[in-house]
């Protein structure tokens, strides 16, 4: 019997290579075929007649093929199929392009359904390569067909198939982690029945109450997977930090803290006091100072004598950090230690040294610091910078090495107020919505390749004027994924094309770290003008005199990365730029890409985005989606629906608090936490 797990390869007409682009819409068993919901849907129910037919209308038409469908060679590489078909009221001619095999489907005398486009000229009718089907053996027309997200080497109309065998296969024992109880409560229809719903809607009414069901599971399994691990976090009290004058911090301070930086400070430092540990996210947009309020968190930590250890995700990003960090610290009397996976054994060997035995206050690393080998005199504070990159096992992991710390997650990735509600629903959430004072809005442009001369000639400008640039290049999923091919070919060209005193470097991920460090840090140091780099510079880098970001291949990046890299620049008082280049044709990417060039606040790109696109793709990529909120960020997650799943979830848990009768709910649950779809923040 085939259930969930049955791996897609099972199926009728899957081979390796169809099974291995299945694997890249993270498809690998029935039950993520059943799981990959359409993108949209195309309605295929409106029936004409001939005659009925207006021109540019799409609709479905039932006729007879008249004649012998001809095949007509218009020159190479153009062939077309000509065949007439007739109903009661009228002749329609159909045209197909380069689709030789479809003359034999087409036996004059027979009936087909013919869906497409209608042109009327005159007394003429015609449709140009309409989907066509037998009459009365329709999958694909005459009813609401669903669209799904495609990659190369896949058809809608296979994705459809299988699909349909899947849910044939699976649906008879498919199990509802929603239990019957609740269902009745709240109105919800079972998974069977969603699913079924989903792919295959009679109509509108069906399609709906699928929706509102799956998108329910994910919130309620949300909520109850963070209600769970709330419910499980050690409340045992810790010792409240003594009070504290920040003064003497802000004072050492370069510039003046904003508001909202006083404000989250202070919000913290109340948390830290109170005697139970904080658990608190700092959400802020690019540059809009976190990691003030994280050094000051580890000033307040200091002053009680104990140990803050912040993460961040890159060895570049760990050296800037601890760079600047030692630069504001070291005067206010922090012993500040730089931990990472590159450092040479005598390095590292120091450093293990100081931070055991309490002679470091503030270790700046990456997840270097959470090795077997790393044992912290008094850990009070775990930090976590753009949180988004770490796994919650990862920032488990921090977290263990102390003695219930503090901690502060730290995230730029901009989320809606509703998603946020679900996302972060264990944490408490301060929010930096001010920028530093004399921020300019970074100049944002779309443009094709056709514009790569003129981009070259305005960085030169820009590096005259004293700026520096950046150009990311895509990572291309063939060559390794490293990058390097994209890299060293672009810098070639671009030493062509511009004039030979520019300072030139690049970074990619096959460079060893140390390689990649010293080119990063000339160019922070200013004695490089531009660098070409894949995604590597994405987080955290901060180099005030940059003024140029061009993101080649822009199509490839979801709209908050893009925002992300963007953030690079725009981080001093000049005028700043960013070109987004990209021959995409597509609308959903010139719509995404022009949300940029209008937008440049952090969280309204999110909502526009999440209203454009659904949550899956708010980080750009697979890897970084919030694996298990595919139905619920649909359009806006709907405030009042995730309203019900939470409450659904408390009661389901003081019913059954450590869900033993349910135990294919709590992993279902437990797996959207872990889950293979990535990391999640919360
Ligand atoms: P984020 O991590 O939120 O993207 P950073 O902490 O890297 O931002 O800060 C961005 C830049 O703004 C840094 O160069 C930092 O020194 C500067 N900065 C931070 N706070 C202020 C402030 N209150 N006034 C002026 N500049 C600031
Ligand atoms: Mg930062």
């Amino acid at each position: 019997m085939a259930g969930t797990s049955t791996g897609i390869g099972e199926l009728k007409g899957i081979g390796p290579r169809r099974a291995a682009a299945l694997e890249r819409l993270g498809v690998r068993d029935l039950g993520d075929l059943i799981s990959l919901f359409p993108r949209r849907y195309e309605d295929r129910r409106a029936r004409r007649r001939i005659a009925e037919l207006a021109d540019g209308e799409t609709a479905c038409v039932s006729a007879m093929i008249a004649a012998p469908a001809r095949a007509v060679h218009i020159r190479r590489g153009m062939d077309l199929v000509k065949a007439r078909a007739v109903d009661e009221t009228g002749a329609l001619d159909l045209t197909f392009f380069n689709q030789d095999w479809i003359r034999d489907g087409l036996v004059p005398g027979r009936t087909y359904v013919f869906y497409g486009r209608a042109e009327v000229s005159g007394q003429r009718r015609g449709m140009a390569s309409p989907v066509v089907e037998e009459e009365g053996r329709q999958e694909q027309t005459g009813r609401i067909v669903p669209v799904y997200p495609l990659t190369a080497g896949l058809s809608q109309g296979a994705l459809r198939r299988w699909i349909r065998q899947a849910l044939d296969l699976c649906l008879p024992d498919l199990a509802d982690p929603i239990p019957e109880e609740l269902r009745s409560r709240y109105g919800l229809c079972r998974i069977g029945t969603a699913c079924e719903g989903v792919h295959a809607p009679g109509d509108e009414e069906i399609l709906g109450r699928a929706w509102r069901r799956l998108a329910f599971e994910e919130l309620f399994l949300y909520a109850l997977a963070l209600s769970r691990r709330r419910r499980g976090r050690d409340r045992a009290r810790t010792d409240p930090v003594r009070d504290v004058d920040l003064g003497p911090f802000y004072a050492a301070l370069p510039f003046a803290p904003t508001g909202a930086q006083r404000r989250c400070i202070g919000e913290a430092l109340s948390d830290m006091r109170s005697g139970v540990p904080m658990e608190r996210l700092c959400q802020g947009d690019v540059g809009s100072g976190k990691t003030v309020v994280a050094a000051a968190c580890a000033w307040i930590c200091q002053r009680s004598g104990r140990q803050t250890a912040l993460m961040v995700p890159t060895e570049i990003l760990a050296r800037q950090h601890w760079a600047s960090l030692s630069g504001i610290m070291a005067p206010l009397g922090t012993r500040c230690v730089l931990l990472t996976g590159s450092m040479g054994a005598k390095e590292r060997r120091e450093a293990l040294g100081r931070i055991a035995s309490g002679e470091a206050d503030l270790i700046v690393g990456t997840h270097a610091l959470i090795s077997g080998d790393v044992a912290y005199a008094d850990l009070g504070l775990v930090v976590t910078d753009e949180q988004h990159r770490f796994g919650v096992a990862q920032r488990a992991a921090l977290r263990e090495k102390g003695e219930r710390p503090h901690v502060l997650v730290m995230s730029a990735t901009p989320i809606p107020r509703t998603l946020a509600l679900i996302l972060y629903g264990d944490l408490d959430v301060s929010v930096l919505d001010e920028l530093p004072p004399g921020r300019q809005t970074v100049s944002t442009y779309a443009v094709t390749g056709a514009y790569r001369g003129r981009i070259w000639r305005f960085i030169e400008e820009q590096v005259r004027a004293g700026g520096q640039a950046y150009v990311v290049c895509p990572l291309v999923e063939e060559d390794g994924s490293d990058g390097r091919q994209a890299v060293t070919a672009y810098v070639e060209d671009l030493r062509r094309g511009v004039s030979p005193d520019l300072r030139i470097a690049y970074v990619h991920g096959r460079m060893k770290a140390r390689e990649k460090d010293a080119v990063m840090g000339a160019f922070a140091a200013g004695d490089l003008d531009v660098l070409v780099a894949t995604t590597v510079v994405e987080v955290g880098m901060d180099v005030p005199r940059a003024t140029v970001m061009v993101v080649e291949g822009a199509e490839r990046y979801g709209l908050a990365q893009l925002h992300q890299l963007r953030g690079r620049v725009g981080r001093g008082t000049a005028q700043s730029y960013c070109v987004l280049v990209s021959d995409a044709r597509d609308r959903e990417t010139r719509e995404r890409l022009a949300l940029l060039t209008k937008i440049s606040d952090g969280r309204r790109l999110a909502e526009e985005d999440l209203r454009l696109r659904g949550p899956g793709d708010l980080f750009g990529s697979r890897q970084h989606g919030i694996p298990g909120l595919k139905a619920a960020g649909r359009g806006m997650i709907d405030a009042a629906l995730a309203g019900e799943a939470r409450r659904a979830a408390e009661e389901l848990l003081t019913a059954d608090p450590d869900l033993s009768a349910h135990p294919l709910t709590a992993a279902r649950a437990d797996a959207l936490l872990s889950g293979r779809g990535g990391s999640v923040d919360g």
